[in-house]
């Protein structure tokens, strides 16, 4: 049985059906990402396993424990908001130890964690300051001392960084990583941001509208996706998808076989330009975005089917000019007319 089990998990909101019978296994220690469009369903699958919500069906253990109706404080979890929940007249060190002063654990015990925690985030010399004396990444890194101190079985974070600019954001993230790295606590991380769920997570679920589409390491995500909707959702920029009868010669280009209505799916690194050739699909440059270590070439076909080719060099093309695209067959996805991969 694994450490952390959902089994056919509901919740409704008066019409709305939230989650829909979500089954997911979760091991002691890995870092399980939920990532999905606004609206899946993320956060409400979160607070089902935080004891935030009530469940409406199915069941939920931890530790070969059922806790499917446990009050979220006898659950053994911490879990870390974007708002910080940080109580602003007390101290920091005063904020990290509340939940130890409640369970009145030792106060010898309590100053050498919140020391201990301290040191991990590099808190130590704001531990007297109030959290109005912080910035936002030195708040939000309370929350998660706050968090560590209580040694829960698991860590939950409900979009931690969307309130922090973007360098922070870049740092914390790679303090979070850092941090699961060394207590190698089993961590559940809720984002919609698709770079953080695939630098931060050994998992990735991506959620659609209350289901689970696809759970998988981020390059199996990357490399193998499930449908249509994960190709498009995993990956910046998106991978190209056109609908196959809209570009004539691609299947033969590709030697492939794509079911009525369905498409093709190529990531921008697998679509390369050379001069235009015979029996090749052709196409005009439409935009190009030179963003330093990589260029992004975007280029509508003769047939006006748009596709952005990815390159590690710097490209003398501009806009206008005359191209013919090249394919990796080996790296094509296809999709029938439900979306669904068959190659
Ligand atoms: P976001 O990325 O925008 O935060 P999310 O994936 O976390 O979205 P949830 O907040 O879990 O999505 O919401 C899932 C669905 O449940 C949405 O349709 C939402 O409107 C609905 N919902 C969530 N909480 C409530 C509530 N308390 N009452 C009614 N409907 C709710």
């Amino acid at each position: 049985m694994s450490f952390l089990q959902l089994k056919r998990v509901e919740k409704h909101f008066g019409n709305t059906r939230a989650i829909k019978g979500v089954d997911l296994s979760i091991e002691k220690g890995e870092f399980i990402v939920f990532v999905g469009p606004s609206g899946c369903g993320k956060s409400t699958l979160l607070r089902l396993i935080a004891g935030l919500e009530t469940i409406d069906g199915g069941s939920l253990s931890l530790d070969g424990r059922d806790i499917t109706h446990l009050p979220s404080s006898k659950r053994d979890l911490a879990m870390v908001f974007q708002s910080y929940a940080l109580y602003p007249h007390m101290s920091v060190a005063d904020n990290m130890s509340f939940a130890l002063r409640l369970a009145n654990v030792d106060k010898a015990v309590i100053r050498e964690k919140v020391q201990r925690a301290a040191e991990i985030l590099n808190l130590v010399p704001y531990l007297a300051r109030t959290p109005r004396e912080l910035s936002g990444g030195q708040r939000q890194r309370v929350a998660i001392g706050r968090a560590i101190v209580r040694a829960p079985k698991v860590f939950l974070f409900d979009e931690p960084l969307s309130n922090l600019d973007a360098a922070l954001r870049g740092q914390t993230r790679v303090e979070i990583a850092r941090l699961h790295r060394d207590l190698g606590a089993t961590t559940i991380y809720v984002t919609h941001d698709q770079v953080e769920a695939m630098t931060l997570a050994d998992r990735v679920v991506v959620l659609r509208d209350g289901a689970i589409e696809q759970v998988g390491t981020p390059l199996e995500l990357y490399d193998k996706p499930a449908n249509r909707f994960v190709a498009q959702f995993i990956g910046t920029p998106q991978m190209n998808i056109v609908e196959a009868s809209a570009v004539p010669q691609l299947e033969s280009v590709l030697g492939l076989k794509v079911p009525a209505g369905g498409f093709v799916g190529m990531r921008p690194e697998s679509v390369s330009l050379t001069p235009r050739g015979s029996g090749q699909v052709g196409g005009h440059v439409d935009l190009v975005e030179s963003l330093g270590a990589e260029t992004l070439i975007h280029v509508s076909t003769d047939q006006g089917a748009q596709f952005i080719s990815r390159q590690s060099t710097r490209s003398a093309l501009s806009a206008g000019d005359s191209v013919g695209l090249a394919f990796d067959p080996g790296s094509a996805h296809i999709f029938d007319a439900n979306g669904r991969v068959t190659h």
